[in-house]
């Protein structure tokens, strides 16, 4: 999270583009709400999944799904940090284009080309953890 810090350049965007934030957090919450009813509806087809395959297809879809949450978790956090729009890896502005496609994107077109042509590492934190939805039992014999 440390480059966060240097999101901002002095120049700033800042007054320079008018990205309509509200907007922008309306969209971000309807569709946090969007994925959360889906993972609680897949956490039940995963309770009474019929046999292995279906399974697997309910987690492969509830991993997805959390990856998605993860990122719009993140785009909610810029929001209220005030870097939202800003780009995570060169610190530009993204475009409001690119935005309104996709709100919860934290890089610019050029830097995504990049990351997914040098298969970098993720630059978003997942707050939920693979293991966090549902909380992991104790261990059966405590
Ligand atoms: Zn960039």
């Amino acid at each position: 999270m440390s480059h966060l810090d240097q999101a901002a350049p002095s120049s700033g965007p800042r007054g320079r583009h008018a990205v309509d934030l509200q907007w922008f957090r309306g969209e971000l919450e309807q569709q946090r709400r969007f994925r959360l009813d889906q993972l609680t509806d897949l956490s039940y087809q995963a309770a009474g999944a019929a046999d292995d395959v279906q399974g697997e297809v309910t987690a492969a879809l509830m991993s997805g799904a959390r990856t998605v949450l993860a990122e719009i978790d993140a785009a909610l956090f810029r929001l209220a940090i005030g870097s939202f729009g800003v780009c995570q890896r060169c610190g530009r502005a993204i475009s409001v284009d690119r935005l309104q496609a996709i709100p919860m994107a934290g890089l610019c077109l050029p830097c995504q080309y990049v990351k997914e042509s040098h298969q970098l590492g993720p630059d978003i934190v997942d707050v939920w953890g693979i293991d966090s939805f549902p909380a992991s039992d104790p261990p059966a014999n405590w």
